[in-house]
């Protein structure tokens, strides 16, 4: 049942909360869930042991750490609740995701949707790397809700992921899903693990891109889309 009410995790048990956050990805506010199945319950899908708990006290322990001192008494199990959190990505089902929301059109201008924030995990050290998202598409009588297109980019962010991977999976999502003439999609990312590791270089940036269809065989279009990044967005 939906509710208004401010979500509180530490009320829900591990269960509950993970199925809240994978049907959030999975649902926007304004779809129409039609015909959707029963979720699967995600702890049969990862997660059920205390396989975390008891790495996290490992880890604890080799880092020159007391895991009994109160301090830390809880850090296990909240590590257990945030690493499923974050990965949460890999639960979401894309059929459930964009479930009634591709719609058959004639629009065929390009839609840009930019400056999506997002959270991932660098698969190299399992910190994380943030920034935004900009989607670009040229389609070919369908699109899809606006609302979902963030939830593509945080279906994908929320899993160990390299950042170059992150920028073609969501553009072959959109172009597979969409079969539009083109997909542009460009991240710009802080990692901290080049800011906070070995010297400082905290503040640099890193910038992918992922051209498909019209997007990388006509300089035009890929002009036109790098033109509606670099615009500032109007203030009403
Ligand atoms: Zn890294």
């Amino acid at each position: 049942m939906p509710t208004d009410k401010p979500f509180d995790p530490d009320l829900l048990d591990l269960e509950a909360h993970m199925r809240h956050i994978v049907e959030e990805i999975e649902r926007s506010g304004d779809d129409e869930t039609v015909g959707v199945a029963e979720t699967p319950a995600v702890g049969e899908r990862a997660g059920g042991s205390q396989g975390i708990e008891h790495a996290v006290r490992d880890i604890l322990t080799e880092i020159g750490e007391d895991p009994h001192r109160e301090g830390l008494l809880g850090t296990p199990e909240r590590m257990h609740r945030m690493w499923l959190e974050l990965t949460c990505g890999y639960q979401v089902d894309p059929d459930r995701l964009i479930n009634g929301a591709v719609f058959d059109v004639g629009y065929s201008e390009m839609v840009v949707i930019k400056g999506i924030p997002f959270y991932s995990l660098c698969e190299h050290h399992m910190l994380p790397f943030f920034g935004t998202a900009s989607v670009g598409y040229l389609p070919r009588g369908r699109v899809i809700g606006l609302s979902k297109i963030p939830r593509v980019v945080e279906m994908y962010a929320r899993r160990l992921q390299v950042q170059e991977r992150m920028t073609q999976q969501i553009a072959d999502f959109l172009q597979e899903r969409l079969n539009p003439y083109g997909v542009g999609v460009v991240i710009e990312a802080e990692h901290l693990c080049l800011a906070m590791r070995g010297v400082q270089k905290g503040g640099a940036t890193m910038v992918t891109s992922s051209v498909l269809g019209t997007f990388r065989s006509t300089k035009e279009t890929r002009d036109e889309f790098m033109a509606h990044l670099e615009r500032a967005i109007p203030r009403v």
